[in-house]
């Protein structure tokens, strides 16, 4: 167990912890896409088996459906570690030569993001685990709020998105219920109020666009719990908040990943975060710099990105915090604490859902 004196930053913990279980995703290792369905029809929209029914790939009025296909991994392993602009095999596939870098980075984040709220949380927790409960964290919103927390002060959220407006299909994926879809997310309060304030979604990215952040088109959403259940609402007609749980396990149906696994993603998030002087990431997809993409910094702060096109998308979220915008936070923070005493935290606190 490491103290960090310095506070953690939540968006870059989150942008690391996306970053490695992305391109580590053992369901999708090398895989290359090979087709995309768009369908309304009873069965997978693709060239494959015409006898083999998906169980969830049933008609259902005004419900969309997005299919996609990955091939079997090569024999012989790339070395090569899987992004967004390798994500289509060599020739691409005509059917799929029209889809831009954007709608690549998409799908790609979309389809390895499916069903994994649940393993992306427990993540969450087993890095929470390798700090003292009393670690300073920063949680930085997209609309610009920023305030520091415990790493304690946070509840693991289970909802059920009762009858989804889509479903993101893979061949890999299999939801057993058609009715409705659990996800899970982290609740985080502030030091001076009991209820959470701002939700962290590691996994929004597999509701493709309607999941980037609602403001910061980011990949995955920080914000506040009216907006994230807002959010919500865009995606399934009944989005119902089940519970918040101060101490999160992954649920017993869960397809668990080997605790080595697990382990291995945390560790490496967190020789990224104590190396983060000498080795900064993107501050959009938290990719290291490497031979072939040498990141490039802000000219007006310390935050890098690969390419102006990632520096962009990131504006929204990011011009909050450049020109020394954080560190005037920062020290408004801390004149509000002269004299206050945080809000005691009781994790056996029965929550109230809102
Ligand atoms: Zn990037
Ligand atoms: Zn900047």
């Amino acid at each position: 167990m490491s103290s960090d004196s310095q506070p953690l930053d939540l968006y870059d913990l989150a942008l690391l912890l996306n970053y490695e279980t992305t391109v580590e995703e053992p369901r999708f290792r090398h895989r290359k896409l090979i087709d995309v369905g768009r369908l309304h029809v009873e069965r997978f929209p693709f060239n494959f088996d015409p006898n083999y029914e998906f169980p969830v790939w049933r008609n259902v009025a005004g419900q969309s459906r997005r299919g996609y296909l990955y091939g079997y991994p090569p024999s012989n392993a790339p070395v090569e570690v899987d992004s967004p602009s390798n994500l289509l095999p060599t020739p691409v596939p005509p059917t799929l030569s029209h889809l831009s870098p954007r709608e690549l980075e998409t799908i790609f984040y979309e389809t390895r993001n499916i069903g994994r709220c649940d393993r992306a949380v427990a993540l969450l927790w087993l890095l929470f685990s390798k700090y003292p409960d009393d670690q300073l964290t920063r949680i930085r919103t997209s609309t610009g709020g920023m305030y520091t927390t415990t790493a304690r002060r946070r509840y693991g959220q289970h909802w059920k998105l009762k009858s989804p407006k889509q479903l993101n299909l893979t061949v890999r994926v299999d939801y057993r219920h058609q009715a409705f879809v659990d996800h899970y997310t982290v609740g985080f309060l502030r030091m001076d109020e009991p209820s959470i304030n701002v939700v962290l979604d590691l996994t929004s990215m597999q509701f493709g666009e309607t999941g980037r952040g609602r403001v910061s088109d980011g990949m995955f959403v920080l914000e506040h719990i009216e907006d994230y259940k807002k959010r919500l609402h865009q995606w399934a007609r009944e989005p119902e908040h089940v519970t918040n749980q101060s101490n999160f396990s992954m649920p017993n149906n869960a397809e668990k990943p080997p605790e080595e696994w697990m382990e291995a993603v945390v560790k490496r998030v967190k020789e990224r975060w104590d190396n983060r002087a000498v080795e900064p990431w993107c501050g959009h997809c938290g990719a290291p710099s490497t031979k072939r993409q040498k990141l490039r910094k802000c000219t007006r702060c310390e935050v890098y990105y690969c390419n102006q096109e990632h520096q962009r998308i990131n504006w929204n979220f990011h011009r909050h915090f450049c020109k020394g915008n954080l560190q005037r936070l920062i020290a408004a923070e801390t004149k509000y604490w002269v004299g206050r005493q945080p809000f005691p935290f009781n994790p056996a606190f029965e929550m109230r859902l809102i």
